[in-house]
C-alpha cells in the first residue's frame, strides 16, 4: 500500500489517497484521512460508503474527521468515507459495478480474486491490519428502512465476544446484535473477517431511503467518539447511550418467495412472533400469489421499503432476543 498525493491540512491531519499492491487495483485511489495524535495509543480504522447510498454514515464518515483533534488524541485515526468509490456516483445499490460483487459479503477477500476480493483483502491486510478498532459505518440505503442497531461477530469466545458487545454498546441503538459464530465459516462481512484474525470490530446502522438525517449522523458520529473515550484514545467523559439494547443473538433474513410486488404494514423496530404474516406478495391484477412469515420471534431490524420485489430478495431482517432476556 502506497499514499499519494498527500496533503496536511493542519499539523497531525492528512488527507491523503490510497494505492494497493494487487494488480486488480492498479490505478484505484482510495481517498483517506489520517489522524496522528501527539500521544501514544490505539489505532482506530473507520469505514463507510461500502454501500455508497447509505449517506448518513458517509456524511458521519466526514463529520469525524472534524471530530479528532491531535492535540487531544492518544494513538490515531484513519477514516475512509467512501470505499466502493466505483459505485459513488452511479449510486449503485450494494454491488461494485466494476465485478457486481456485494464489497460488505466479500471479505477477507483475496488477492488474486476479482477487484472486490482484491479490494476486500487490501483493506484488511494492508490498510486495517494494524488497527486495534475497526468500525463500518452503514445504514439506510435507497429502498431501505433501517432501525438503530449495531452489528459484532461472535467467535465462541466468551471473553473476545464481551468486549465486541461493550464495543456495540458504545452506540445508542435499540439492537445490538451477535452474529453467529457459522459466520466465520465463509466469506462476510469486514468485522467477520477480523473476528477470524482475532481482532476487534463494530458494524453500526442507522438511516433509511438514501437521506442524510441528522439523527442517524450524530448516532454514527457519538458511536465512534464514545467507543474512542472507553478505549482511552481522547478524553471524557460522554455521556452514556440514551437507549438500552435488546441483545440479539441470531438474525435471520425473510425473503420474497415470487417475483411481485410486496404489501406490508411492518416497520423497522416491531416485534414480530414465529409464523406471522409480515407480508404478502401480489402480481399485477391484485391477486395475492404468496405471503412471507416471521422465521422466529424478534425484532425487525430492517425492511425493504420498495414494493417491487424478486423471487429470492431479502425483504425483512430480523434479530431474535437472546434467550431469557
Ligand atoms: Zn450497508
Amino acid at each position: 500500500m502506497k499514499r499519494t498525493r498527500i496533503s496536511e491540512v493542519s499539523r497531525g491531519i492528512v488527507h491523503t489517497y490510497l494505492t494497493f499492491d494487487s494488480p486488480l487495483l492498479r490505478g484505484y485511489e482510495l481517498p483517506c484521512v489520517e489522524i496522528t495524535g501527539e500521544r501514544p495509543g490505539l489505532r482506530l480504522c473507520v469505514t463507510a460508503g461500502v454501500h455508497v447510498n447509505e449517506v448518513s454514515a458517509i456524511e458521519a464518515a466526514v463529520r469525524l474527521q472534524g471530530s479528532f483533534s491531535p492535540s487531544a488524541l492518544r494513538g490515531s485515526v484513519s477514516i475512509i468515507p467512501v470505499v466502493n468509490q466505483p459505485a459513488l456516483y452511479e449510486h449503485t445499490e450494494y454491488m461494485c459495478p466494476i465485478d457486481g460483487k456485494n464489497i460488505n459479503f466479500s471479505f477477507p477477500g483475496r488477492p488474486d480474486g476479482t477487484f472486490t476480493e482484491a479490494l476486500c483483502h487490501a483493506l484488511l491486510y494492508e490498510w486495517a491490519v494494524d488497527a486495534d478498532l475497526f468500525v463500518d459505518l452503514h445504514g439506510g440505503d435507497l429502498r431501505e428502512e433501517v432501525s438503530k442497531f449495531v452489528m459484532f461477530q461472535r467467535t465462541g469466545d466468551a471473553d473476545l465476544d464481551a468486549v465486541r458487545e461493550e464495543m456495540a454498546r458504545c452506540f445508542d441503538a435499540n439492537f445490538v446484535v451477535g452474529l453467529e459464530p457459522e459466520h466465520l465459516g465463509g466469506p462476510g462481512r469486514a468485522i467477520t473477517a477480523r473476528a477470524r484474525m482475532g481482532r476487534h470490530g463494530v458494524m453500526p446502522e442507522a438511516g433509511q431511503h438514501g437521506v442524510v438525517d441528522s439523527d442517524s449522523v450524530a448516532y454514527h458520529v457519538q458511536g465512534v467518539l464514545r467507543l474512542a473515550w472507553l478505549y482511552d484514545m481522547i478524553e471524557g467523559p460522554l455521556p452514556s447511550p440514551a437507549r438500552r439494547p435488546t441483545v440479539c443473538d441470531r438474525y435471520l433474513w425473510a425473503r420474497c418467495p415470487v417475483d411481485g410486488f410486496l404489501r406490508t404494514s411492518v416497520h423497522s423496530g416491531e416485534q414480530v412472533t414465529r409464523g406471522q404474516r409480515i407480508g404478502v406478495m401480489h402480481d399485477v391484477f391484485g391477486i395475492v400469489i404468496g405471503e412471507i412469515v416471521a422465521p422466529d420471534t424478534g425484532y425487525v431490524l430492517w425492511r425493504m421499503t420498495h414494493p417491487v420485489m424478486r423471487a429470492g430478495d431479502s425483504a425483512f431482517g430480523i434479530g431474535c432476543p437472546v434467550q431469557g432476556q
